[in-house]
Protein backbone atom coordinates (compact mmCIF):
# COMPACT_ATOMS: atom_id res chain seq x y z
CA UNK A 1 0.00 0.00 0.00
CA UNK A 2 1.58 3.08 -0.95
CA UNK A 3 1.33 6.29 0.29
CA UNK A 4 -0.89 8.93 -1.34
CA UNK A 5 1.03 12.56 -2.68
CA UNK A 6 1.11 15.19 -0.02
CA UNK A 7 2.88 18.34 0.72
CA UNK A 8 4.85 18.48 3.97
CA UNK A 9 5.13 21.78 6.07
CA UNK A 10 7.34 22.50 8.89
CA UNK A 11 6.05 25.14 11.24
CA UNK A 12 8.80 26.33 13.78
CA UNK A 13 6.52 27.45 16.09
CA UNK A 14 3.24 27.12 17.21
CA UNK A 15 1.65 30.59 15.64
CA UNK A 16 3.27 29.00 12.34
CA UNK A 17 1.52 25.90 12.90
CA UNK A 18 -2.21 27.11 13.25
CA UNK A 19 -1.35 29.76 10.88
CA UNK A 20 -0.78 27.09 8.37
CA UNK A 21 -4.06 24.62 9.63
CA UNK A 22 -5.86 27.92 8.72
CA UNK A 23 -4.90 28.34 5.41
CA UNK A 24 -5.12 25.03 4.55
CA UNK A 25 -8.06 23.91 6.25
CA UNK A 26 -9.36 20.86 4.68
CA UNK A 27 -6.67 20.16 2.43
CA UNK A 28 -4.29 19.77 5.76
CA UNK A 29 -4.06 17.45 8.46
CA UNK A 30 -1.62 17.37 11.68
CA UNK A 31 1.06 14.85 11.94
CA UNK A 32 3.06 13.94 14.99
CA UNK A 33 4.37 10.33 15.24
CA UNK A 34 2.76 9.61 12.15
CA UNK A 35 2.39 6.01 13.88
CA UNK A 36 -1.73 5.93 13.02
CA UNK A 37 -1.60 8.52 10.78
CA UNK A 38 0.99 7.12 7.88
CA UNK A 39 -1.14 3.60 8.21
CA UNK A 40 -4.10 5.17 7.65
CA UNK A 41 -2.79 7.35 4.81
CA UNK A 42 -1.40 3.92 3.20
CA UNK A 43 -5.15 2.64 3.41
CA UNK A 44 -6.27 6.13 1.55
CA UNK A 45 -8.60 6.58 4.64
CA UNK A 46 -8.01 10.26 4.16
CA UNK A 47 -6.25 12.04 1.27
CA UNK A 48 -5.01 15.65 2.72
CA UNK A 49 -2.77 17.65 -0.23
CA UNK A 50 -0.76 18.88 3.25
CA UNK A 51 0.88 17.14 6.27
CA UNK A 52 1.68 19.95 9.20
CA UNK A 53 4.23 18.75 11.06
CA UNK A 54 4.24 19.19 14.41
CA UNK A 55 7.07 16.87 16.16
CA UNK A 56 10.29 18.99 15.59
CA UNK A 57 8.36 21.88 17.51
CA UNK A 58 10.15 21.19 20.95
CA UNK A 59 8.02 23.65 22.79
CA UNK A 60 5.61 21.53 23.03
CA UNK A 61 7.74 18.25 23.97
CA UNK A 62 7.54 19.85 28.01
CA UNK A 63 6.32 17.62 30.86
CA UNK A 64 6.17 19.31 33.91
CA UNK A 65 4.86 18.89 37.73
CA UNK A 66 4.19 21.57 40.43
CA UNK A 67 1.79 21.35 43.49
CA UNK A 68 0.51 24.84 42.22
CA UNK A 69 -0.33 23.92 38.67
CA UNK A 70 -0.44 20.36 38.71
CA UNK A 71 0.78 17.68 35.39
CA UNK A 72 0.97 19.50 32.20
CA UNK A 73 2.30 17.95 29.27
CA UNK A 74 2.73 18.62 25.92
CA UNK A 75 1.13 17.57 23.44
CA UNK A 76 4.31 16.26 21.17
CA UNK A 77 5.58 14.41 24.46
CA UNK A 78 6.74 11.01 23.48
CA UNK A 79 4.81 8.29 25.40
CA UNK A 80 8.60 6.54 25.97
CA UNK A 81 8.88 10.41 27.35
CA UNK A 82 6.18 10.03 29.34
CA UNK A 83 6.85 6.45 31.01
CA UNK A 84 10.72 7.45 31.69
CA UNK A 85 9.87 10.57 33.65
CA UNK A 86 10.76 9.60 37.43
CA UNK A 87 8.01 10.37 39.34
CA UNK A 88 5.33 9.80 36.84
CA UNK A 89 4.54 5.82 38.05
CA UNK A 90 4.41 7.55 41.83
CA UNK A 91 2.06 10.61 41.48
CA UNK A 92 0.00 9.47 38.40
CA UNK A 93 -0.14 5.76 38.58
CA UNK A 94 -3.50 4.91 36.17
CA UNK A 95 -1.53 7.14 33.65
CA UNK A 96 1.65 4.97 33.45
CA UNK A 97 -0.34 2.37 33.69
CA UNK A 98 -2.56 3.11 30.46
CA UNK A 99 0.53 4.25 28.57
CA UNK A 100 2.98 1.24 29.27
CA UNK A 101 0.03 -0.88 27.44
CA UNK A 102 -0.34 1.24 24.12
CA UNK A 103 1.21 -0.44 21.53
CA UNK A 104 4.98 -1.85 21.49
CA UNK A 105 7.86 0.00 22.11
CA UNK A 106 8.67 1.27 18.59
CA UNK A 107 5.20 3.12 18.35
CA UNK A 108 5.83 4.49 21.94
CA UNK A 109 9.39 5.89 21.08
CA UNK A 110 7.72 7.45 17.98
CA UNK A 111 4.13 8.04 19.32
CA UNK A 112 3.23 11.46 21.03
CA UNK A 113 0.43 11.75 23.66
CA UNK A 114 -1.22 14.56 21.43
CA UNK A 115 -1.86 11.98 18.37
CA UNK A 116 -3.01 9.71 21.22
CA UNK A 117 -5.58 11.62 22.57
CA UNK A 118 -6.67 12.80 18.94
CA UNK A 119 -6.47 9.14 17.46
CA UNK A 120 -8.90 8.24 14.78
CA UNK A 121 -11.70 5.85 15.76
CA UNK A 122 -11.73 2.22 14.42
CA UNK A 123 -13.49 -0.25 13.12
CA UNK A 124 -12.83 -3.98 11.42
CA UNK A 125 -15.05 -2.23 8.15
CA UNK A 126 -12.73 0.61 7.81
CA UNK A 127 -9.52 0.45 8.91
CA UNK A 128 -8.62 -1.63 5.88
CA UNK A 129 -7.25 -1.48 2.26
CA UNK A 130 -8.93 0.28 -0.39
CA UNK A 131 -9.11 -2.52 -2.37
CA UNK A 132 -10.87 -4.21 0.55
CA UNK A 133 -13.26 -1.47 1.13
CA UNK A 134 -14.50 -1.00 -2.12
CA UNK A 135 -15.46 -4.54 -2.76
CA UNK A 136 -18.31 -3.66 -0.15
CA UNK A 137 -19.05 -0.89 -1.37
CA UNK A 138 -17.74 1.71 1.43
CA UNK A 139 -19.56 2.25 4.68
CA UNK A 140 -21.30 5.41 6.30
CA UNK A 141 -17.07 6.32 7.51
CA UNK A 142 -16.22 6.19 4.09
CA UNK A 143 -17.13 6.20 0.45
CA UNK A 144 -20.29 4.35 1.25
CA UNK A 145 -23.87 4.80 2.46
CA UNK A 146 -23.98 1.58 4.96
CA UNK A 147 -23.03 0.61 8.13
CA UNK A 148 -22.00 -2.93 8.03
CA UNK A 149 -21.87 -2.98 12.04
CA UNK A 150 -25.62 -1.42 12.50
CA UNK A 151 -26.61 -2.06 8.62
CA UNK A 152 -30.45 0.09 8.84
CA UNK A 153 -29.11 3.19 11.07
CA UNK A 154 -27.27 5.82 9.28
CA UNK A 155 -25.03 6.17 13.09
CA UNK A 156 -21.01 5.23 12.54
CA UNK A 157 -20.30 2.97 15.96
CA UNK A 158 -16.32 3.01 15.11
CA UNK A 159 -15.14 2.74 18.16
CA UNK A 160 -12.73 5.20 20.28
CA UNK A 161 -9.17 2.85 20.71
CA UNK A 162 -6.66 4.82 22.39
CA UNK A 163 -5.41 3.63 25.93
CA UNK A 164 -4.61 7.19 27.81
CA UNK A 165 -7.79 9.10 27.39
CA UNK A 166 -9.51 6.77 29.93
CA UNK A 167 -6.60 7.40 32.30
CA UNK A 168 -7.12 10.97 31.52
CA UNK A 169 -10.77 11.11 32.08
CA UNK A 170 -9.69 9.57 35.68
CA UNK A 171 -7.43 12.11 36.53
CA UNK A 172 -10.24 15.10 35.42
CA UNK A 173 -7.86 16.15 33.08
CA UNK A 174 -7.87 19.38 30.66
CA UNK A 175 -6.60 20.31 27.19
CA UNK A 176 -4.99 23.32 26.06
CA UNK A 177 -6.20 24.25 22.01
CA UNK A 178 -4.46 26.92 20.33
CA UNK A 179 -5.73 28.46 17.09
CA UNK A 180 -5.04 32.36 15.71
CA UNK A 181 -7.41 33.40 17.96
CA UNK A 182 -5.75 32.56 20.70
CA UNK A 183 -5.82 29.33 23.41
CA UNK A 184 -8.97 27.60 25.07
CA UNK A 185 -8.86 25.26 27.46
CA UNK A 186 -11.92 22.33 27.24
CA UNK A 187 -12.25 19.16 29.59
CA UNK A 188 -11.02 16.03 28.04
CA UNK A 189 -15.05 14.71 28.93
CA UNK A 190 -16.21 17.55 26.64
CA UNK A 191 -13.56 16.59 23.91
CA UNK A 192 -15.05 13.30 22.81
CA UNK A 193 -18.31 13.59 20.82
CA UNK A 194 -19.32 9.63 20.35
CA UNK A 195 -19.52 9.67 17.03
CA UNK A 196 -17.13 7.48 14.60
CA UNK A 197 -17.20 9.85 12.46
CA UNK A 198 -17.05 12.81 14.32
CA UNK A 199 -15.07 12.00 17.01
CA UNK A 200 -13.40 14.98 18.34
CA UNK A 201 -14.34 19.01 19.70
CA UNK A 202 -11.92 19.88 17.56
CA UNK A 203 -11.73 22.69 13.95
CA UNK A 204 -9.49 21.48 11.01
CA UNK A 205 -7.95 25.25 12.45
CA UNK A 206 -7.02 24.15 15.77
CA UNK A 207 -3.67 22.54 17.25
CA UNK A 208 -3.45 20.43 20.82
CA UNK A 209 -1.24 21.66 22.38
CA UNK A 210 -1.11 20.31 25.98
CA UNK A 211 -2.81 17.87 28.56
CA UNK A 212 -3.01 19.53 32.01
CA UNK A 213 -4.19 17.30 35.25
CA UNK A 214 -5.13 19.33 38.24
CA UNK A 215 -2.59 19.33 41.28
CA UNK A 216 -5.17 17.45 43.71
CA UNK A 217 -4.95 14.88 41.54
CA UNK A 218 -1.00 13.83 42.39
CA UNK A 219 -0.34 10.41 44.35
CA UNK A 220 -4.02 9.02 43.29
CA UNK A 221 -3.51 5.17 43.11
CA UNK A 222 -4.94 3.20 39.73
CA UNK A 223 -4.57 1.10 37.18
CA UNK A 224 -5.65 0.24 33.79
CA UNK A 225 -6.58 -3.12 32.45
CA UNK A 226 -7.11 -3.55 29.12
CA UNK A 227 -7.96 -6.96 26.34
CA UNK A 228 -6.17 -7.08 23.27
CA UNK A 229 -5.30 -9.40 20.94
CA UNK A 230 -2.05 -9.45 21.08
CA UNK A 231 -0.49 -8.11 24.66
CA UNK A 232 2.99 -6.88 23.13
CA UNK A 233 1.25 -4.37 20.50
CA UNK A 234 -2.03 -4.53 20.00
CA UNK A 235 -5.04 -1.87 20.27
CA UNK A 236 -7.40 -2.29 23.26
CA UNK A 237 -11.13 -4.03 22.16
CA UNK A 238 -12.03 -2.78 26.03
CA UNK A 239 -10.21 -1.17 28.64
CA UNK A 240 -10.79 -0.04 32.04
CA UNK A 241 -9.43 2.69 33.98
CA UNK A 242 -9.91 3.65 37.63
CA UNK A 243 -8.35 5.90 39.52
CA UNK A 244 -9.30 6.85 43.75
CA UNK A 245 -8.21 8.32 46.70
CA UNK A 246 -8.54 5.88 49.75
CA UNK A 247 -8.00 7.27 53.33
CA UNK A 248 -5.93 5.72 56.14
CA UNK A 249 -8.86 3.54 57.34
CA UNK A 250 -9.27 2.02 53.79
CA UNK A 251 -12.07 4.28 53.00
CA UNK A 252 -13.08 5.46 49.13
CA UNK A 253 -13.06 9.60 49.61
CA UNK A 254 -12.71 10.29 45.85
CA UNK A 255 -13.11 7.78 42.98
CA UNK A 256 -13.78 7.73 38.85
CA UNK A 257 -13.94 4.65 36.58
CA UNK A 258 -13.56 4.84 32.72
CA UNK A 259 -13.94 3.01 29.47
CA UNK A 260 -12.17 2.77 26.34
CA UNK A 261 -12.87 0.48 23.01
CA UNK A 262 -16.38 0.07 23.62
CA UNK A 263 -18.29 3.38 22.47
CA UNK A 264 -17.13 6.05 19.88
CA UNK A 265 -15.69 8.17 22.43
CA UNK A 266 -13.80 7.19 26.01
CA UNK A 267 -16.32 7.67 28.59
CA UNK A 268 -16.64 8.11 32.16
CA UNK A 269 -18.79 5.60 34.22
CA UNK A 270 -20.97 8.22 35.73
CA UNK A 271 -22.42 6.20 38.70
CA UNK A 272 -19.16 4.62 40.06
CA UNK A 273 -18.25 8.00 41.96
CA UNK A 274 -21.30 7.99 43.96
CA UNK A 275 -21.28 4.48 44.39
CA UNK A 276 -17.73 4.05 46.00
CA UNK A 277 -17.26 7.57 47.79
CA UNK A 278 -17.61 6.58 51.81
CA UNK A 279 -17.09 2.76 51.29
CA UNK A 280 -15.09 0.31 52.54
CA UNK A 281 -13.91 -2.50 50.05
CA UNK A 282 -16.19 -4.98 49.56
CA UNK A 283 -16.52 -7.61 46.49
CA UNK A 284 -20.36 -6.86 46.61
CA UNK A 285 -20.10 -3.21 45.46
CA UNK A 286 -16.88 -3.93 43.30
CA UNK A 287 -19.59 -6.26 41.41
CA UNK A 288 -22.14 -3.29 41.91
CA UNK A 289 -19.66 -0.51 39.62
CA UNK A 290 -18.72 -3.72 37.58
CA UNK A 291 -22.48 -3.47 36.52
CA UNK A 292 -22.84 0.13 36.19
CA UNK A 293 -19.59 -0.02 33.26
CA UNK A 294 -21.42 -2.94 31.68
CA UNK A 295 -23.79 -0.11 31.08
CA UNK A 296 -21.93 2.19 29.74
CA UNK A 297 -19.81 0.27 27.29
CA UNK A 298 -21.93 -0.71 24.18
CA UNK A 299 -19.41 -3.20 22.56
CA UNK A 300 -20.52 -4.06 18.87
CA UNK A 301 -19.07 -5.76 16.09
CA UNK A 302 -16.41 -3.28 15.08
CA UNK A 303 -13.65 -5.05 16.17
CA UNK A 304 -12.09 -8.97 15.57
CA UNK A 305 -13.54 -10.36 18.93
CA UNK A 306 -17.33 -10.53 20.07
CA UNK A 307 -19.22 -7.92 21.40
CA UNK A 308 -20.74 -10.47 24.50
CA UNK A 309 -16.91 -11.23 25.45
CA UNK A 310 -15.68 -7.66 25.25
CA UNK A 311 -18.83 -6.71 27.95
CA UNK A 312 -17.86 -9.44 29.73
CA UNK A 313 -14.54 -8.14 30.38
CA UNK A 314 -15.45 -5.05 31.14
CA UNK A 315 -17.05 -6.26 33.64
CA UNK A 316 -14.12 -8.32 35.23
CA UNK A 317 -12.09 -6.08 34.41
CA UNK A 318 -13.50 -3.35 36.15
CA UNK A 319 -14.08 -5.71 39.53
CA UNK A 320 -10.48 -6.91 38.95
CA UNK A 321 -8.94 -2.94 38.80
CA UNK A 322 -11.19 -1.82 42.09
CA UNK A 323 -9.45 -4.81 43.90
CA UNK A 324 -5.89 -4.04 42.90
CA UNK A 325 -6.36 -0.27 43.37
CA UNK A 326 -8.34 -0.91 46.77
CA UNK A 327 -7.26 -3.53 48.29
CA UNK A 328 -3.91 -4.59 47.22
CA UNK A 329 -3.21 -0.80 47.25
CA UNK A 330 -2.38 -1.01 43.58
CA UNK A 331 -0.50 2.67 42.21
CA UNK A 332 -0.30 3.92 45.69
CA UNK A 333 2.58 6.77 46.29
C1 LIG B 1 0.78 -1.58 15.30
C2 LIG B 1 0.18 -0.44 16.07
C3 LIG B 1 -0.40 -0.67 17.28
C4 LIG B 1 -0.98 0.38 17.99
N1 LIG B 1 -1.54 0.09 19.21
C5 LIG B 1 -2.07 1.11 19.94
C6 LIG B 1 -2.60 0.84 21.23
O1 LIG B 1 -2.55 -0.27 21.74
N2 LIG B 1 -3.17 1.86 21.92
C7 LIG B 1 -3.21 3.14 21.42
O2 LIG B 1 -3.72 4.04 22.11
N3 LIG B 1 -2.69 3.42 20.20
C8 LIG B 1 -2.11 2.44 19.46
N4 LIG B 1 -1.55 2.72 18.23
C9 LIG B 1 -1.65 4.08 17.68
C10 LIG B 1 -0.50 5.00 17.97
O3 LIG B 1 0.76 4.37 17.92
C11 LIG B 1 -0.58 5.76 19.30
O4 LIG B 1 -1.91 6.07 19.63
C12 LIG B 1 0.23 7.06 19.24
O5 LIG B 1 0.27 7.67 20.51
C13 LIG B 1 -0.31 8.07 18.23
O6 LIG B 1 0.51 9.21 18.32
P1 LIG B 1 1.21 9.81 17.01
O7 LIG B 1 2.01 10.97 17.47
O8 LIG B 1 1.94 8.77 16.26
O9 LIG B 1 -0.08 10.26 16.22
P2 LIG B 1 -0.21 10.61 14.65
O10 LIG B 1 -0.32 9.34 13.90
O11 LIG B 1 0.80 11.59 14.23
O12 LIG B 1 -1.63 11.33 14.71
C14 LIG B 1 -2.82 10.66 15.13
C15 LIG B 1 -4.02 11.59 14.95
O13 LIG B 1 -3.91 12.69 15.84
C16 LIG B 1 -3.87 13.93 15.12
N5 LIG B 1 -2.91 14.77 15.86
C17 LIG B 1 -1.67 14.42 16.27
N6 LIG B 1 -1.13 15.38 17.03
C18 LIG B 1 -2.05 16.38 17.08
C19 LIG B 1 -2.08 17.66 17.72
N7 LIG B 1 -1.07 18.11 18.46
N8 LIG B 1 -3.18 18.44 17.55
C20 LIG B 1 -4.23 17.99 16.80
N9 LIG B 1 -4.27 16.79 16.20
C21 LIG B 1 -3.19 15.99 16.35
C22 LIG B 1 -3.46 13.57 13.71
O14 LIG B 1 -3.93 14.51 12.75
C23 LIG B 1 -4.13 12.21 13.57
O15 LIG B 1 -5.50 12.37 13.26
C24 LIG B 1 -0.97 1.69 17.48
C25 LIG B 1 -0.36 1.92 16.23
C26 LIG B 1 0.21 0.88 15.53
C27 LIG B 1 0.86 1.16 14.20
Amino acid sequence: MTLPAFRVLQPRTVEDAVRMLDEHRSDAMVIAGGTDVIPNLQMRLFTPRVLVDVKPLRELAVIEFSARQGLHIGATATLTHILETPWMRDKFAVLASAIGTVAGPLQRNMGTIGGNLCLETRCRWYNQSHFWRQSLGGCLKKDGDICHVAPGGKFCWAAWSGDSAPAFLALDAELEIASLSGTRRVPLREFYKNDGMDRIALARNELLTAVHVPAHMAGRRGVYQKLRVRDSIDYPLAGVAVAMEVDSAGICKDARVALSAVNPAPMLVTQAGESLIGRKWSLELAERVAHAAIQTGKPLTTSGSTPVYRRDMVRVFTRRALEETWKNGHGSA
